[in-house]
């Protein structure tokens, strides 16, 4: 196996710096869709990353860099990874807020198709449009040891800052899958297990329904719940039931208690 190339090691000290430009521009969308990178914050995610085996390409660390950033920078070196000292001015406008982390790494998307995913349990969520939503799905789903998450249609990106603030690392843990309606159709006719869809209307109670991997849990959109055209590619659609006069739960809240329904019997600890 050939040997991977100790990556650089460079100081910067402007905010004009084109490097500098190029790691700002990230927090844009557009940028982030171009260069198929990322970002992600703080000591404990660049750690994470590494752990699974999902180096940064480059990490921009607040000088003088010594102690634990020092480990760091010479374990992401060693793994091929620029390492860029910088000022607190500089990490601030990388960071574009006060006081931010000491480190930030850069980082290469991965998404797969959803047939690339390992059977298990799925999250599939319609066009979700909350960052916030998607980063606490993504942390829900790898707390509950779901299998992956699949965004169909026009979604909120998963790898902007915000959502991947919300994952607490969990980015790195769950492999992420996109799809348009269409496709998502193809993949829940040709997938082998139950394909259950949360819906307001639904008569079945989620605590009715005995689950069953590999399964989909398919969640509608924030706005206006699930559309007829993913309800219909669902085997069953299951309510989750409420008691007080809210008209549904938050997208993250209720992808968390289905999900809990839907792998209580698999969950270590459980009782037969
Ligand atoms: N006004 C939307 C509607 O009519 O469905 C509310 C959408 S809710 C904020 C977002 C998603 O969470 C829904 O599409 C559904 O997947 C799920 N959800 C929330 N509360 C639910 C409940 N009580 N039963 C089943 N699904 C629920």
């Amino acid at each position: 196996m050939a040997a991977v190339r100790a990556g650089s090691v460079k100081r910067v000290t402007s905010t004009a710096n084109p490097v500098v430009k190029a790691v700002r521009a990230l927090h844009q969308r557009k940028a982030r869709a171009e260069s198929g990178l990322f970002l992600a914050e703080g000591h404990k995610l660049v750690l994470d990353a590494l752990a699974a085996g999902w180096p940064p390409t480059m990490i921009v660390a607040l000088e003088p860099g010594d102690g634990p950033v020092a480990d760091l920078a010479a374990r992401v070196r060693a793994a091929g990874a620029d390492v860029v000292f910088a000022n607190a001015m500089v990490m601030e406008k990388l960071a574009r807020r006060d006081n931010p982390q000491t480190v930030l790494g850069v980082f290469e998307q991965r998404v797969v198709l959803p047939s690339a995913l390992r059977p298990g349990t799925i999250v599939v969520l319609e066009e979700p449009r909350d960052p916030g939503n998607v980063g606490t799905i993504v942390r829900t789903a790898d707390a509950i040891g779901a299998a992956g998450v699949v965004l169909v249609g026009a979604s909120a990106d998963p790898f902007g800052v915000e959502a991947v603030r919300a994952t607490m690392g969990s980015i790195f843990h769950v492999p992420l899958a996109r799809t348009d309606a269409a496709g998502f159709e193809a993949y829940a006719a040709r997938f082998d297990g139950a394909v259950v869809g949360t819906h307001l209307a639904a008569s079945l109670d989620v605590r009715d329904l005995e689950p069953r991997e590999p399964q989909l849990l398919v969640m509608g959109t924030e706005q206006s719940g699930l559309s007829d055209r993913l309800a219909a590619a669902c085997t069953s659609l299951v309510r989750i039931p409420m008691a007080g006069r809210a008209d549904s739960y938050n997208l993250a809240v209720a992808t968390a208690l289905a999900l809990y329904e839907l792998r209580r019997p698999l969950l270590a600890g459980a009782k037969a």
